[in-house]
């Protein structure tokens, strides 16, 4: 019996984060031996709002590589795709914008949101971020994706895929099977800073890579009340543990419940200080990753392993991918000779 297969992937806009791993990676983990994986380094996809930042992609192609096998996946197992690499992916994007109501676009929320940041850091949009979603449906649609193992923040994006793949199949014929998006354990897990979602490009995260020092520092600059309403000045005062960031990293990354348990109860109590419950997630982190450093340190020395890695999976999506697109033409009738 074939296996079902999986797409999803992650831009190459700087180090992965915690937040990667417990929205994405984790999930990408226990399925890498299910389904027949393809992992994409989205590096078309980084431009829309890199393109004076290239060398920030090169080197973060390298990272997200590194990233991955540091957590454990396996380039054996799975395919890991440079996007560019397989340039089918542009080629079904334009295929697919010409299927694409702007509207449709203009009124998805994530992007609204994204391009709202961009907005608000003063950079320019272009026409090619604004259409990354749709570059995202090609990306799945390619390999015939039927999982796509992601983030909260890309549920809008998948719904979308669905959507577009009714519209293609019933415009042209079943070419597409409809994807269904699988969100991790922790949907989105908040920045240091106390936003929303921890972000590459928010500069408030955690990274895999962090050294313990650094992992140290972050968390201890930490606020713990987001609302700025409850400052808790000292231990003797009743703390809030809902939504309260560095609760929030306990509840995703301590395994131990009952330490936990006891933490939160002594927290709301006034029978702890925000010192000691950083101190304790900083044990927490280190422990869980370190051996994603080993792991990391490890294939660093391997660099000619990480290329051939990156080389063999992209060819074998290649080859899906032309024998994608072969139908795709054929199904529009784009085939005039
Ligand atoms: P950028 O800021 O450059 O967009 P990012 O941190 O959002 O970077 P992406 O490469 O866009 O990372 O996302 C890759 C995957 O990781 C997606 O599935 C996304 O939903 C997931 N992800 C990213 N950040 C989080 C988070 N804070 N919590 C849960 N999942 C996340
Ligand atoms: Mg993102």
């Amino acid at each position: 019996m074939t296996r079902q297969r999986i797409l999803t992937g992650m831009r190459p806009t700087g180090p992965l984060h915690l937040g990667h791993y417990a929205g994405a990676l984790e999930n990408w983990l226990s399925l890498q031996n299910q389904y027949e994986c393809y992992f994409l380094i989205a590096d078309y996809q980084a431009l829309g709002d890199h393109i004076d930042e290239i060398d920030r992609i090169r080197q973060s192609v390298w990272d997200v590589a590194l990233d991955w096998l540091a957590v454990g996946l396996d380039p054996d197992v799975a395919s890991f795709v440079i996007q560019s690499y397989v340039p089918e992916h542009a080629e079904l994007t334009m295929y697919l914008s010409m299927l694409t109501p702007l509207n449709d676009l203009q009124r998805n929320p994530t992007l609204k949101a994204e391009m709202a940041q961009l907005e608000a850091a003063r950079e320019t949009l272009t026409l090619g971020f604004f259409n990354y979603p749709v570059s995202q449906i090609a990306d799945i649609l390619l390999p015939k994706a039927h999982l796509v193992p992601v983030g909260e923040d890309q549920v809008p994006h998948i719904e979308f895929t669905r959507e577009i793949v009714r519209k293609f199949n019933r415009t042209y014929g079943n070419v597409f099977p409809e994807p269904r998006a699988k969100v991790g354990r922790v949907a989105r897990l908040v920045g240091i800073d106390g936003r929303a979602k921890m972000s590459k490009s928010l500069n408030n995260a955690i990274h895999l890579s962090d050294g313990a020092d650094v992992v140290r520092r972050k968390v201890k600059g930490m606020i713990t009340d987001i609302t700025g309403k409850h400052p808790r000045l000292k231990p003797t005062d009743p703390g809030i543990v809902e939504n309260n960031p560095v609760f929030l990293y306990h509840d995703a990354f301590n395994t131990d419940s009952a330490e936990l348990e006891d933490l939160k109860s002594r927290y709301r109590a006034g029978r702890v200080s925000d010192g000691e419950v950083k101190d304790r997630l900083v044990a927490v982190l280190n422990d869980f990753l370190d051996p994603i450093r080993e792991r990391r340190a490890r294939f660093e020395g391997r660099r000619k392993d990480v290329r051939d890695a990156l080389l063999s999976g992209s060819q074998r999506e290649k080859k899906l991918a032309e024998g994608t697109m072969r139908q795709v033409r054929d199904a529009m009738r784009v085939i005039y000779t």
